[in-house]
């Protein structure tokens, strides 16, 4: 697995409990605000590491996991481009580990397919259902995106994913953010699940 930095001792921000964040480098957006497309580039901060060895660092905190319902969480990026290496991940770290992933769902079908089965949560940054807007925040369509989702919500239950609704300065309003989350009540997500907030620009 191709890593570019692991934080430790995440208390609540990125799934339950205490979590470690592992940072996987590369992503099929462009966002135009985002924070890490340089350092996502950055081949000088990419290690490559086997599973084994990953879990044998994460083991390190263990026993938070175990105490706080916690975990790994693979951010970026975007972590689904190594979906093989987080299912040979997920089948050998231990199993009380709660494993979130944080994705922007645009990556074919076959790469998201398979984690399904094992015991994932998701935590999806949406952007926007505005197919105009999402073209000119990410740079590329959301076809994609609208058919995992689709794909997620028939899989797995509503309390393993979190869809996140931003509002984008400069791109989507409090308006537009509406028309989304509306568009997500139609596709049968549950209100619970949608995760309304406003990006904080560089
Ligand atoms: S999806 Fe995330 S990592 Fe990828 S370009 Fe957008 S903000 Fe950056």
């Amino acid at each position: 697995m191709d890593i570019q930095w692991i934080n430790r001792h995440r208390i609540d921000i990125d799934g339950v409990g205490i979590t470690s964040l592992v940072s996987l480098p590369g992503c099929p957006l462009s966002c135009s605000y985002c924070i890490n497309k340089e350092i996502l580039k950055r081949e000088d901060l990419i290690k490559t590491i086997s599973e084994e060895d990953l879990i044998d660092i994460l083991s390190i905190d263990h026993s938070y996991f175990l105490y706080t319902n916690g975990g790994i969480t693979f951010g970026g990026g975007e972590p689904l481009l190594q979906w093989k290496h987080l299912l040979r991940f997920a089948s050998l770290c231990p199993s009380e580990w709660n494993l979130t992933i944080e994705t922007s769902l645009n990556v074919p079908t076959k790469y998201l397919e398979p984690l399904l089965q094992k015991n994932f949560s998701f935590i999806i940054d949406i952007k926007s259902l505005d197919t105009r807007i999402y073209r000119e925040y990410t740079g590329r369509d959301n076809h994609q995106v609208l058919s995992n989702l689709k794909l997620i919500r028939r899989r797995i239950p509503s309390h393993k994913y979190a869809i996140k609704v931003p509002i984008i300065p400069g791109y989507t309003d409090n308006k537009s953010q509406q028309d989304s989350i509306y568009k997500l009540r139609e596709f049968g997500i549950n209100q619970e699940t949608i995760i309304p907030f406003t990006y904080i620009t560089p």
